[in-house]
């Protein structure tokens, strides 16, 4: 129960009452290799036996959002939103256009290119953003 304890310390310092359903949510969204669908989420749940509604499942993740402690994001062309934890590191998406599955990619190499954009046109650079589309692995594999 070493990780339940994690959120429940990651609960408290934002001030939120921690509950089963924002604990098991949010191991479940560390857990996932990428972003999940509100509806995979309700559906791992149920498989592992925690009752909860979907209701449930949309309000604590509009809390988690909120809050800054998960990340959601719209896949483009698809109507339904996914979600994952919020890694503070800086991390990419690779979108599969076929499955529309999205992975996280750790680190990036635009740190370079931000600086060189500085020094260019007197911009001051604060983030970014990079989708990357492509078939995935699997898909490649059909
Ligand atoms: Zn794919
Ligand atoms: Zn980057």
């Amino acid at each position: 129960m070493e990780a339940e304890k994690i959120y429940r310390e990651i609960l408290r310092k934002r001030n939120l009452r921690s509950t089963r359903h924002r604990t098991a949510i949010l191991a479940e969204l560390e857990k996932s290799r990428f972003p999940v669908s509100a509806e995979d989420l309700f559906i791992n749940l149920k498989e592992k036996n925690i009752s909860i509604s979907m209701s449930t499942v949309y309000r604590v993740l509009d809390t988690l959002v909120e809050n800054g402690l998960v990340i959601q994001s719209n896949l483009p062309g698809a109507n339904k939103a996914v979600y994952e934890v919020n890694k503070k590191e800086h991390h990419h998406h690779l979108i599969c256009i076929k499955c529309r599955n999205m992975f996280s990619v750790e680190g990036c190499p635009l740190s370079e290119y931000e600086k060189s954009l500085e020094n260019r046109f007197g911009f001051s650079v604060k983030g970014h953003t990079l989708k990357i589309f492509g078939y995935c692995n699997e898909c490649n594999k059909v």
